[in-house]
């Protein structure tokens, strides 16, 4: 059965920008953070033009050694790249700081989206055995409670990123969006902002369908970017017996299902896989019937999970510090 390339789908953002629906997730484990530059090149080579990373992976360095060999070698044209990076909540409130940073370590003078990656103020606390960049990535109390700074606002994160977007002589970024907000604080957000985020990325899949927000979203024309769309580490999700029907119907990976379950909705979703194989076998979508989305979106109904749920991110609705 012939199926069209997921990496040839893309969905325009509300300020016009178009960005393509399948990228690739770099948010690689620690001992394996180097193998995301092999992984980039892999990944261009199979047909992804969008990659997500931020400033707290740590593979901002390795992406941009990729780029640059891909680039150099005319493999691919920046104009043809679509690359997401965030800043993390330590630099809340110095987002030219965070920007200038990832930028550097991807070699490139301008990212196509750049997110709030959490709507937290964090403490600065030094750390410079395990912290990124000698700062503490998420730091916490004993009890397991953020390290909030008292009375900032999540917002005024925002509001920088803003001033930077609305710039016109700063082409640093060409979108920006945020993450990991819930309807209740995009509703603030939307109440206050001059600039409406283009995408909110929060994790998304079969076993947590997102329903309230997707409604929200659409509504107010932001679109949503599915991270952890396998269930993160170990990717849980390919064991449902409902996404192995669905592949051995459509022949193609279990992987492109789960895929094709956000860009079939108008959703950008972002893998992560560090296997060249993988990732060349993870570009076929498949137009999955409202039957057998609503039967992918009733998993979720009976049963939610939240894989990424730290304690560090508690204090934001919908998260109970689960993990
Ligand atoms: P995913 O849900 O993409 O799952 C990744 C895991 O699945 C990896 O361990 C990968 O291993 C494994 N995997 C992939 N295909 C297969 C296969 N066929 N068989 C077995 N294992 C497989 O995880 P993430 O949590 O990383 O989410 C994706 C991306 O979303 C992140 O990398 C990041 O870019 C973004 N993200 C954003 C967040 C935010 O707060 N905004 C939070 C979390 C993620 P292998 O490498 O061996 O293939």
């Amino acid at each position: 059965m012939l199926h069209p390339k997921s990496t040839e789908i893309y969905f325009k953002l509300n300020n016009g920008v178009n960005m393509p629906a399948l990228g690739l997730g770099t948010a690689s484990p620690r001992e394996h953070m180097a193998e995301t530059k092999q992984a980039v090149k892999a990944a261009i080579k199979a047909g992804y033009r969008h990659i997500d990373t931020a400033w707290f992976y740590g593979t901002e360095g390795y992406i941009g050694d990729a780029l640059k060999e891909l680039l150099e070698n005319g493999d691919v044209k920046r104009s043809d790249l679509f690359i997401t990076s965030k800043v993390w909540p330590v630099y809340w409130d110095d987002v030219d700081l965070s920007l200038n940073e990832s930028l550097k370590s991807l070699g490139l003078d301008y990212v196509d989206l750049y997110l709030q990656h959490w709507p937290l103020c964090f403490q600065k606390i030094e750390d410079s055995k395990d912290g990124v960049n000698g700062l503490k990535g998420k730091p916490i109390d004993k009890d397991g409670n953020a390290l909030i700074v008292e009375g900032a606002d999540y917002l005024s994160t925002y509001k920088q990123m803003e001033k930077i977007y609305l710039d016109p002589k700063d082409n640093r970024v060409r979108a920006i969006g945020v993450s990991n907000y819930p309807v209740e604080y995009l509703d603030r957000l939307l109440k206050v902002c001059t600039v409406k985020p283009a995408v909110n990325q929060v994790e998304m899949h079969p076993h947590l369908p997102q329903f309230e927000l997707r409604e929200f979203c659409e509504l107010h024309d932001i679109k949503l970017t599915a991270y952890s769309p396998l269930g993160s580490s170990g990717a849980p999700l390919l064991k449902l017996p409902l996404v192995k029907e669905l592949s051995e119907k459509y022949q193609v990976t279990l992987n492109d299902v789960l895929i094709s379950y956000h860009i079939r909705k108008g959703s950008f979703v972002i893998p992560r896989s560090l296997n060249p194989v993988r990732l060349a076998g993870c570009v076929n979508f498949v137009t999955l019937t409202e039957g057998e989305l609503d039967q992918l979106d009733d998993i979720g109904r009976k049963d939610s999970i939240r894989y990424i749920d730290g304690s560090f991110a508690k204090t934001i609705p919908g998260f109970t510090g689960g993990n």
